[in-house]
């Protein structure tokens, strides 16, 4: 298992130079990006502890694969080096580079603040969100507007 700083929600103020909401695929490959640029402090904010592998939704559907297979341990996930914040975002204001977190904290970014993270529409099949928490952790939803900025 990788050494990766966790930080636990906590109310108050936090600076990093890089900021990056959700540690989907996006997020966590462009968290992988900036430290492979030497970047030493990245945060990632992101809640789950579970990340799943959307690929194999497709196995899933046809009954080729449980759903189970496709969860994986974002601690695992997550770069070594990266900040891990376990906290999900609530509102997000890029012209103040601050983001605002559930349990209260303010996460400020000094160069780089990415907001990234699909949200898929489990409601739009019927069954399918009932079934899906009936397996897996629920899927968090996301505040909306997305935004990526630098400068
Ligand atoms: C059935 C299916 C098959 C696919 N097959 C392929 C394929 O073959 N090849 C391919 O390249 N792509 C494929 N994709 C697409 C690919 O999986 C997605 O494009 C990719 O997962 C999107 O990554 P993401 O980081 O944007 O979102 P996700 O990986 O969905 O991550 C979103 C993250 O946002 C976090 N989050 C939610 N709310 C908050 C909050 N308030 N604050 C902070 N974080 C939050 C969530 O916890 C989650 O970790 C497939 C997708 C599906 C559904």
């Amino acid at each position: 298992m990788l050494s990766v700083p966790v930080m636990f929600p906590r109310r108050g103020r936090m600076n990093h130079r890089i900021v990056i909401i959700a540690g989907g695929t996006a997020g966590l490959s462009v968290a992988a990006r900036w430290r492979r640029l030497g970047m030493r402090d990245v945060a990632l904010v992101e809640p789950a502890s579970t990340h799943c592998y959307q690929p194999l939704f497709r196995f899933v559907g046809a009954a080729a694969a449980p759903v189970s297979r496709s969860a994986r341990s974002e601690v695992d996930l997550v770069p070594q080096g990266v900040a891990w914040i376990r906290d999900a975002v609530a509102a997000n204001d890029p012209s103040e580079r601050l983001v605002q977190s559930e349990s209260g904290a303010r996460i400020r970014d000094d160069a780089f603040g990415a907001h990234l993270g699909v949200e898929l529409a489990w409601d739009l099949a019927p069954g399918l969100s009932r079934s899906w928490r009936a397996r897996l952790p629920a899927p968090t939803t996301r505040p909306a507007s997305p935004t990526t900025r630098a400068g």
